[in-house]
């Protein structure tokens, strides 16, 4: 054997000091699960331990090889942890100051040259660097690694041995859990990290660059508008992942949506709508602009979007939303919410930072804010974590009211109980977001002297073992709830649309139409306006529908 555990252990003593400062400074490039942890309850002496082991372990491999004789290795391996260091800093400095760590968010706001944000950006800097807040934390950070390596300089062979191999061996059973854990596996180390964010901030860069350069030269688009719009506020709540038979408002056996069902005589509850695509950046691309899957089915950047349509009828526009801005594939969410006079990202900013997600009751809030403010017109999209994957990470622990006990096999004999925990899971995510939606139909209650329209759909659906033995995103798989509420004021004051909207319940509907529903309702004229896809018209015919670029048949999804 080339290697011997005596003469490992003797050069990592030798080297202690730096194995010590290592694997503080490695523990910076997980500040992020610190952070979170502390909020959520987490024991902090046990992630402590846990994290510091791990560090550990990856700090003795470069101590160990900086401790060779050979130079060439010596070189390679200074440089390894210079990058380490440098990677581990900046993600502590990032996280402390913005809330997400070395992230394709990052690289996208740093490219993002001559936007509003960098300003913002530099603003926090200068301010965060002096607050005492991070001179407390850099201050007790650095006094502790300083105690740690002094204390190493001082320690024998046989203390270093008693100390380093038990941490080791914590470490590497950490590591080995950590690697197979699906939401933590990139904080294990900073190199995963980074790996695993390569691929999302190339895609990301390569959006922006899109984007931007199609989003200029636009104007023309507009020129044909006509009309003020006659709603004072539209809200706009975009759901996500909320299938239509998951909700007891639309059918389905488990209570999932009291509080809507309480409303039912309020709201107007849509029973034949469908999204365009599975996906959120696909659908999304649909329904916020004027391309469809029949007439205009160019680029969908080619097309107005109802942003900055309604923008050119004098609202002011939010852009409030629970999800990343910066998407893993064609964020299109970034190129809406520039558009808007205000975006707000309430939660996460970047998919990589899921630890720091956000609950949807993050919306609230901002809502009320919004609708406070004085603009006699506004244009409010809000976008919901709604059912996103990882569903039982979307709900607080007042929420887990169902589980796989409540989950009845009905025919499905492949339905383990860990699946139909998941369902229940599921279930839990659609129950809580029937409080938001409820509870943001309250908050614009407080507003009724103005017209108000609250629309709310969810981009797609999500199948649930419901036919078969598959859970998740998939093809076709698009039938979604769609419910409206109109503000009393809208009701007296706009009779016969609100009329329009209650007799089109059974109507066969496709989300991509939303732009000429909004225009037609607003009484707004516009070239691009087509009456026959505005389903409250008198001339709406919609010959087909589509799902993921196939033809969409009823009861697909059944
Ligand atoms: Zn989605």
């Amino acid at each position: 054997m080339g290697i011997n555990i005596g003469t490992i252990i003797d050069r990592l003593h030798k080297e202690r000091m730096l194995l010590a400062i290592l694997t503080m400074v490695g523990l910076l490039g997980a500040v992020d699960v610190f952070c979170n942890s502390v909020e959520k309850g987490d024991n902090i002496i046990l992630l402590s331990i846990k994290w510091f082991s791990i560090s550990f372990l990856f700090a003795s491999i470069l101590s160990y090889l900086m401790g060779t004789e050979k130079k060439p290795i010596k070189w390679i391996t200074s440089s390894i942890i210079a990058l380490y260091g440098l990677l581990c800093i900046a993600n502590a400095v990032s996280f402390l100051f913005w809330g997400f760590g070395v992230s394709c968010r990052m690289f996208t706001i740093i490219m993002e040259t001559n936007s509003r944000e960098v300003g913002e950006f530099i603003n926090y800097t200068i301010g965060n660097f002096t607050s005492t807040d991070f001179l407390l934390r850099f201050g007790v950070f650095a006094l502790i690694t300083a105690a740690i390596t002094l204390g190493c300089k001082k320690m024998g062979g046989k203390a270093f041995l008693l100390t380093s191999l038990p941490i080791a061996f914590i470490g590497l059973i950490s590591t080995f859990i950590q690697l197979q854990s699906t939401t933590e596996k990139k904080n294990a180390n900073i190199f995963i990290r980074c790996a695993l964010d390569l691929p999302r901030t190339l895609n990301s860069m390569q959006d922006y660059n899109t984007t931007q350069q199609l989003s200029c030269g636009q104007e023309n688009l507009y020129e044909t508008l006509q009309g003020n719009g006659d709603i004072d506020n539209i809200i706009i709540v975009i759901g996500e992942s909320a299938s239509r038979k998951h909700h007891s408002i639309y059918g389905y056996q488990l209570p999932t949506t009291p509080l809507l069902e309480k409303k039912k005589n309020e709201i107007i509850v849509f029973n034949d709508v469908t999204a365009t695509y599975s996906t959120t950046s696909e659908s999304m691309k649909m329904f916020m602009t004027y391309k469809n899957s029949i007439t205009n089915k160019d680029d969908w950047f080619k097309y107005p979007n109802i942003l900055t349509i309604f923008s050119k009828l004098g609202y002011k526009t939010y852009w409030i939303s629970n999800q990343e801005k910066n998407g893993f594939i064609g964020g299109c969410e970034s190129f809406f919410s520039d558009k808007c006079d205000t975006s707000k990202f309430v939660g996460m900013l970047f998919t990589g930072d899921n630890l720091q997600e956000k609950y949807d009751d993050a919306l609230l809030p901002e809502l009320s804010n919004a609708m406070k403010e004085d603009n006699p017109k506004k244009l409010i999209i809000l976008h919901m974590m709604g059912s996103h994957g990882e569903y039982y990470r979307r709900y607080p622990k007042e929420f887990a009211h169902f589980t796989d006990e409540n989950i009845e096999e009905a025919g499905r004999s492949f339905l383990t109980k860990k699946k139909k925990q998941l369902i229940s899971e599921y279930d839990n995510s659609i129950l809580y977001s029937d409080m938001i939606i409820s509870n943001m139909i309250d908050t614009l209650k407080k507003f009724e002297e103005k017209k108000s329209l609250f629309v709310y759909f969810s981009d797609h659906g999500e199948e649930m073992y419901d036919v078969r033995d598959f859970a998740g995103h998939s093809k076709g798989y698009v039938d979604i709830p769609f419910i409206i509420w109109a503000s009393d004021t809208l009701q007296k004051q706009m009779p016969d649309k609100y009329k329009a909207m209650s007799e089109s319940t059974e109507k066969p509907i496709s989300i991509e139409n939303l732009p000429d529903f909004l225009l037609g309702i607003s009484n707004v004229q516009y070239k691009y306006y087509d009456s026959t896809f505005d389903f409250t018209s008198p001339n709406y015919k919609l010959e087909e529908r589509y799902a993921d670029d196939k033809p969409y048949h009823k009861g697909q999804c059944e």
